[in-house]
């Protein structure tokens, strides 16, 4: 039988309840205030940021998600999803971004990645998602957060640096008057073209360029004649290149090299022959050329069969045979296999 309280008991209950209840009272009124607080901060930030629940719903989220996003007041985002919103979300976009929800929470934790999104004020802003799944006390998975940086300025400033170092890297390769690839680049080209063609079955050929009595040129025709002279050569010899690794590079003033596979020796040579014919077939006038009415060139050419000697040695020995070239009537071509 249950004992009835005496009324000093009952009294002291009463007290106890009555403290319980002023406890919880303050203890709602300071989480109503945390609450505001939190909504005012969201608020606050300029910062998408939404929450939605484990079915993909969104059941939360800041005014700037609401205004800058879709541009419309937070009650029509409200308890819908994506998918509910085609209106604003591209359903490629609703597809990527539910995939990444669905992944979270199967795997719980922090997700990070970056999108394009079309928003509201019509501009299409680069953003860098950070979702995190939600737990609640009994450390169930209850939805998503996302936050959204938007890193438009930052991917416009990189993609603008990295071409920006891309062109300033082709500057420092290129010859300002013609184009081509200048002498530094032939150091590196030269050096690897070297050391792939040991591997190679086809033979590497090192052609040296020099136009003859180009001082007469420009003399009889002016500095800027003998400018235009240099550009139509390098495009006549540009398009002389056969294959994506052969090369033609201005090496200085009126000396070019060229660089080439070919099948064998004599194949490589007549290669670097019809070069020859070809710029005299270009038919630039250049009356002062001796024996010749039109702009020629010498070319030293050496085919490097048996790769053992150095770069500087194979320079030196076209060169030499280029001098020989000119010794021998200019507009000729000496050759040898190395
Ligand atoms: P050779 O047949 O023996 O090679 O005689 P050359 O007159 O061509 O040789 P030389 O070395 O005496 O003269 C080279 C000339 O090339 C002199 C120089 O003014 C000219 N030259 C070099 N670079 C340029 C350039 O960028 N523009 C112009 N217009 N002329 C150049
Ligand atoms: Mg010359
Ligand atoms: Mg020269």
């Amino acid at each position: 039988m249950k004992k009835s309280l005496t009324y000093q008991q009952l009294e002291a209950r009463v007290e106890l309840l009555e403290k319980n209840l002023t406890e919880s009272k303050s203890l709602i009124k300071e989480s109503v205030k945390d609450a505001h607080f939190l909504h005012t901060l969201a608020n606050a930030i300029p910062i998408p940021m939404f929450f939605k629940d484990t079915q993909g719903i969104y059941r939360s989220c800041n005014d700037s998600f609401a205004e800058v996003i879709f541009g419309v007041s937070k009650d029509k985002i409200m308890n819908k999803t994506l998918f509910d919103l085609g209106q604003y979300i591209p359903a490629v976009s609703a597809q990527i971004y539910h995939a990444k929800d669905q992944y979270l929470l199967e795997n719980p934790g922090k997700l990070v990645f970056q999108s394009s999104v079309n928003c509201a004020d019509g501009l299409v802003r680069i953003y860098l998602f950070h979702k995190a799944s939600v737990n609640n006390l009994q450390q169930d998975v209850i939805g998503t957060v996302g936050v959204m940086l938007d890193v438009t300025e930052l991917e416009n400033q990189k993609q603008a640096l990295q071409e920006k170092t891309q062109q300033l890297e082709e500057h420092s390769v290129t010859d300002p008057l013609t184009g081509l690839y200048n002498r530094r680049k032939f150091n590196d080209i030269f050096a690897t073209s070297l050391s792939i063609a040991k591997r190679q079955t086809r033979l590497l050929n090192f052609a040296i360029i020099d136009v003859d009595n180009f001082k007469n040129y420009n003399d009889n025709y002016g500095h800027l004649a003998g400018d235009n002279a240099l550009i139509l050569l390098s495009r006549f010899l540009e398009k002389c290149l056969l294959r994506a690794d052969d090369y033609i590079f201005r090496l200085g003033g009126e000396e070019f090299g060229l660089l080439f596979y070919s099948n064998d020796e004599v194949n490589g040579r007549e290669f670097a022959d019809h070069i020859r014919q070809g710029v005299e077939n270009l038919a630039i006038e250049h009356v002062q050329n001796e024996n010749y009415q039109f702009l020629t060139i010498s070319l030293g050419i050496v085919t490097i069969k048996h790769n053992s000697k150095s770069m500087l040695t194979i320079y030196e020995q076209a060169d030499n045979l280029m001098y020989q070239a000119k010794n021998s009537g200019r507009n000729k071509i000496l050759s040898l296999v190395i």
